[in-house]
């Protein structure tokens, strides 16, 4: 064996008529960068993965036909002028010396079109559309559709393709009674149900060859109700073997389960035990997935025989060259995924380009270049926090000379909250991440200094990421000593009692509810306790692997009211794809969550609110603490000290803007700035 220190990630993969280099699957992700039409962006935007050492890429989902669309005008292969795009990734990828697969993907009854076909008219319960039942024709024109897909796939210069049959997407739903209530030949028994997946596959391998990769992506466990049985996936996986696919990727968990799956705070590498359950009852590899994100976790689960080979999908993302880093004995300059979803899939459902917090690049290749410095200067930034240390690192790789100041004993700024919280674990990797980077970068870095308008005077440029304070809200009763600041609570360990009212309910006041309401070992760090928690079964024992019982939250040691003054959803403006993660769990653990509240005054009983514009209904919240989670406004007393003093200063993250600011904005201003320097 090789003496890599990731002997099995690195080894390579035998398909029969050709060689992976490695055993990382990138796995596939909408990028929404098709729809802009501009193919060299995502020709771009694959080739950079492919040079970074990504064994065997899959491209995002592509429709095999209108109706399966994942919405209307969703990049598909459709005709001569859609090979000719394609044929631009694939030679791109091809010229790095990478292999590429496409994935095509028939959305079913998740379509976002009143179009949407499924085996049964049921609606899903995250889409506004009830889909048109298939008939005989429907479904045979489906599965036409797929392998014409295939072909064009291999026309266009693909390695292969991968079937999306998992998620909750049209395979899926033709593989479950929760949403094939069929009774024809399509339906009723597992044999019955299996049958369009085996036909897809069947023709799919007739219409691109035998040396063609076809890979099926193949729901493990559903999470939803009436999902299938363990046996029925061996029963599927082996039937799929004898119909000549080569590689069976793990699906895990539907689109509309209510259980967590790739967020930050789901354990890493949670759901491999599912794929090392197959292992040994099918000869072909099998892939798994799901928060698998550094080069030691996947070689941990190679290494324990979980299985052949891992897919990745996000930390591609963060770091491009996750591959090339690992091999080269440069793990610890892997830009970490943070499984945050916030500038990845939080953009794709909301149509804007996926890219990534901790990699602004990621999704603008072509756009945002990182060159070096036509003349080096000397550069000072104030605040090492998500702004600062993305300014520095940027700046110092382009060759500028860069002096970091900053007051605190440790770097991180807010992340340093941010990785206290149960649940944002992965903070920490962040924050050594930047630590490794201002150290290969060579930033002189200067903790625990105050930087004075002296200090920064013999610098070509002045950056000042001074950050935020917290916001004072003005409530009568606000000074009591009982009443804390969230810095008070996240970063100074002050001790809170057993009921506490939280005033403001933004990502800070839900993360120190969430801080308030654990005791003892975070789940995220414990695999058998989070599978607990949120009601997670072996798929052998219940169907879908639900727990029948549900899920068994641990108890809260407080008990904790969330307030807001505007009146709807609380949480309504956390992340699209995590904020139900967020009101779920506070659920579990009893918190309650008032909206449309006045505070009329904190005093040493609680906070007396009333509702609504009449101010009706008044009653006391009773604490023994109350926690301010108010928001921010910026610190810019440097910022304008230095510009009374005549100089110039770029002022970036929140001592810009407070509102609303987030790792994402000012990492993203950090780096774009010191692009230009
Ligand atoms: P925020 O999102 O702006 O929320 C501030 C909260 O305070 C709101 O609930 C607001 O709601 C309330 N508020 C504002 N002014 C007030 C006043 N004068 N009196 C009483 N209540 C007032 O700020 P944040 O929670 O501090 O978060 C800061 C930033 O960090 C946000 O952008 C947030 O997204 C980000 N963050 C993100 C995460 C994440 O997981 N992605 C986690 C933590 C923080 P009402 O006006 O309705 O009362
Ligand atoms: Fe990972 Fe967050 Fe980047 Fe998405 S935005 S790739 S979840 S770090």
């Amino acid at each position: 064996m090789s003496s890599s220190p990731y002997p099995h990630l690195l080894a390579p993969l035998d398909l029969g008529f050709l060689t992976l280099p490695n055993r990382v699957l990138m796995g596939s992700m909408h990028t929404n960068l098709e729809e802009t039409g501009d193919w060299d962006r995502v020709a771009r935007f694959y080739a950079e993965r492919a040079r970074g050492g990504a064994g065997l890429i899959v491209t995002g989902g592509m429709a095999p036909n209108a109706e399966g669309a994942v919405f209307p005008g969703a990049a598909g292969l459709f005709g001569p002028e859609d090979i000719a795009n394609h044929r631009k990734v694939t030679r791109a990828v091809h010229e790095e010396g990478g292999r590429i697969a496409m994935q095509i993907l028939h959305a079913g009854r998740y379509a976002y079109n009143p179009e949407c076909v499924a085996p049964s008219p049921i609606k899903s319960p995250i889409s506004p559309f009830v889909p048109k039942e298939l008939d005989e024709a429907g479904i045979e024109k489906q599965i036409a559709d797929f392998a014409t897909a295939a072909a064009r796939a291999r026309e266009a210069g693909y390695d292969g393709v991968e079937i999306m049959g998992s998620e909750g997407y049209l395979i899926n739903e033709f593989l479950v009674t929760h949403t094939n209530r069929r009774t024809d030949r399509w339906g009723g028994s597992y044999e019955n149900r299996m049958r369009f997946p085996l036909e897809v596959v069947r023709r799919v391998r007739q219409a691109a060859g035998e040396d063609f990769i076809v890979i099926f992506r193949l729901s493990m466990i559903d999470l939803v109700p009436e999902g299938s049985t363990f046996d029925e996936v061996v029963q599927l996986a082996q039937a799929l073997e004898k119909e000549g696919v080569n590689i069976i990727n793990t699906g895990i968990g539907w689109h509309e389960a209510r259980i967590p799956t790739i967020a930050t705070s789901v354990p890493r590498a949670a759901f491999t035990w599912v794929t090392a359950k197959l292992r040994g009852k099918v000869g072909v590899p099998l892939v798994t997935s799901n928060r698998i994100n550094t080069p030691e976790v996947a070689e941990k689960v190679l290494a324990e025989g979980h299985a052949d080979m891992v897919s990745m999908a996000r930390p591609f993302l963060a770091d491009p060259a996750f591959v090339a880093k690992a091999a080269a004995g440069r793990a610890r300059e892997i830009a970490p995924c943070i499984a945050c979803n916030q500038a990845c899939l939080d953009h794709t459902f909301s149509g804007r380009i996926t890219s990534c917090l901790v990699n602004p690049r990621a999704g603008n290749e072509t756009l945002l270049e990182i060159r070096p410095a036509a003349a080096p200067k000397r550069i000072a930034i104030v605040g090492a926090g998500p702004a600062g240390l993305s300014a520095a690192i940027t700046a110092a790789e382009r060759g500028h000379s860069v002096t970091l100041f900053e007051a605190a004993d440790v770097i991180g700024g807010q992340l340093q909250m941010a990785r206290r919280i149960p649940g944002k674990e992965e903070f920490d990797g962040l924050i050594d991440w930047f630590a490794t980077m201002l150290t290969a970068a060579g930033v002189d870095l200067r903790l625990g200094t105050e930087a004075t308008p002296e200090a920064l005077a013999g610098f070509d440029e002045v950056i000042v990421a001074t950050g935020v304070v917290p916001r004072r809200p003005g409530i009568e009763g606000e000074e009591l000593p009982h009443v804390l600041s969230y810095v008070d609570v996240l970063a100074r360990g002050a001790e809170v009692g057993e009921r506490v009212a939280i005033i403001g309910a933004g990502g800070i006041g839900f993360d120190v509810a969430e801080f308030l309401t654990h005791a003892g070992e975070s789940p995220s760090c414990n695999l058998e306790l989070w599978l607990k928690e949120w009601g997670v079964v072996d798929p052998e024992i219940a169907r879908g692997g639900l727990d029948p019982a549900g899920p068994h939250p641990l108890p809260s040691p407080r008990k904790v009211v969330m307030m807001q003054r505007s009146p709807g959803k609380v949480g309504r403006r956390l992340g699209k794809t995590t904020g139900w993660i967020h009101r779920l769990t506070l659920r579990m653990k009893g918190v309650k969550m008032l909206a449309g509240v006045n505070y009329e005054r904190i005093d040493e009983n609680g906070v007396h609110v009333s509702f609504g514009e009449a101010r009706e209904n008044p009653m006391l919240i009773e604490a023994d603490n109350v926690v301010l989670c108010t928001g921010q406004i910026s610190e810019r007393s440097l910022a304008e000290r230095l510009e009374a003093a005549g100089m110039t200063v770029h002022v970036i993250g929140g001592a810009d803007v407070a509102a609303e600011l987030d790792a994402k904005r000012a990492i993203d201003q950090g780096v774009r700035l010191a692009a230009t320097l």
